[in-house]
């Protein structure tokens, strides 16, 4: 009999959960780096998977996460992080054991204990992982295989995770054109709380107190570059960001008491006319963001 002729991809299969703008993107961005034979992709909505294939960011589509997985060498839930305990419970019998399984959930500790909970042995062949690139267009519309293009991805290993499966999980994201680094799933809720998951409260709350002023639409009308900037990221997807910030509530709620600290003090010395204070504590945050620098580009950043 005739030895089959070895693949010249990493993955037979990858089924993509939630095919949306970042699950749309990985299965482009592994197409793109020929990682992948096939891509089987599946999301709530049966329009958002009929919309994907059209648009030929999978190969094919399935009616359920279940048969999405049948046959997967590499499974990538890309859903809200409430999402994935509740998914992985649904595909746990279909999990090969040499299956690889990523998500690329905003907050880590709690998808670690929903992988580990959901999956019980399995859940060693699960790497959570944190692509650091997105935006406020969400969608399939919006995915792109350059999403990743220079762009951090952060992988939080779990105790039992076979090295061998994290090197799998590194070079995956390297060939998507990212740059793999490693924490722990607390330290990465931690720092991603002050950069990211705070931002956003910021600036939904800033939104919210313009919108129910009774001229806020007016003065919307008048803003600028620098309102541009600070609300970009107020019209990211809803149910994305309450899932994180009902995850990671604990470090949000301690980042929001730091800044609430700090918004105080530039309040008192508004209304105590301490303008040469006021001045340098504007000294210092403008040098701190003048000496801030990030391997990615700016405007991507998640
Ligand atoms: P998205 O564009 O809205 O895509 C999410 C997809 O998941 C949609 O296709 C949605 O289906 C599907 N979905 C939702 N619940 C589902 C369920 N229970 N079962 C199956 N499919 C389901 O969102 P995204 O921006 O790609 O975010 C996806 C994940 O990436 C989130 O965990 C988020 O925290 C993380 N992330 C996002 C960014 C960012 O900047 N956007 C950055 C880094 C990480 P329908 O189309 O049918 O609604």
């Amino acid at each position: 009999m005739e030895r089959a002729a070895p693949s010249r991809h990493r993955f037979q299969r990858l089924a993509v959960l939630g095919v949306g703008l970042l699950g749309g993107s990985v299965a482009m961005a592994a197409k793109r780096a020929g990682l992948v034979a096939e891509v089987v992709g599946y999301s709530k909505s049966p329009s958002t998977v009929n919309v994907a294939r059209a648009a030929g960011v999978i190969d094919h589509g399935a009616d359920s996460a279940l048969h999405a997985v049948t046959g997967a060498d590499l499974i990538i839930l890309a859903v809200p992080v409430a999402a994935i305990g509740p998914l992985l419970r649904q595909i746990k019998v279909a999990i090969g054991p040499t299956t690889l399984l990523m998500d690329v959930g905003s907050t880590k500790a709690d998808v670690a204990a929903a992988a580990e909970d959901a999956l019980g042995r399995a859940g060693r062949q699960f790497i959570p992982c944190h692509p650091i690139a997105g935006g406020e267009h969400s969608g399939v519309q919006n995915a792109r295989a350059t999403l990743f293009d220079g762009h951090r991805v952060v992988i939080t290993p779990l105790a039992d995770n076979l090295p061998a499966d994290i090197d799998a999980a590194t070079q995956f994201w390297e060939r998507c054109g990212a740059l793999v680094s490693q924490m722990t799933p607390a330290d990465h809720d931690a720092a991603f709380a002050a950069v990211s998951h705070l931002p956003h409260l910021i600036a939904f709350a800033y939104i919210d107190a313009m919108a129910r002023q009774p001229k806020g639409g007016g003065y919307l009308q008048l803003a600028g570059p620098g309102f541009r900037d600070f609300t970009r990221i107020a019209a990211s997807d809803p149910t994305m960001w309450r899932d994180v910030f009902h995850a990671n509530s604990a470090e949000v709620l301690q980042q929001l008491q730091l800044f609430k600290h700090s918004i105080a003090a530039f309040e008192a010395q508004i209304r105590q006319g301490n303008w040469s204070l006021l001045e340098s504590m504007i000294r210092l945050a403008s040098q701190s963001r003048r000496e801030w620098s990030t391997p990615t580009p700016s405007d991507d950043i998640a």
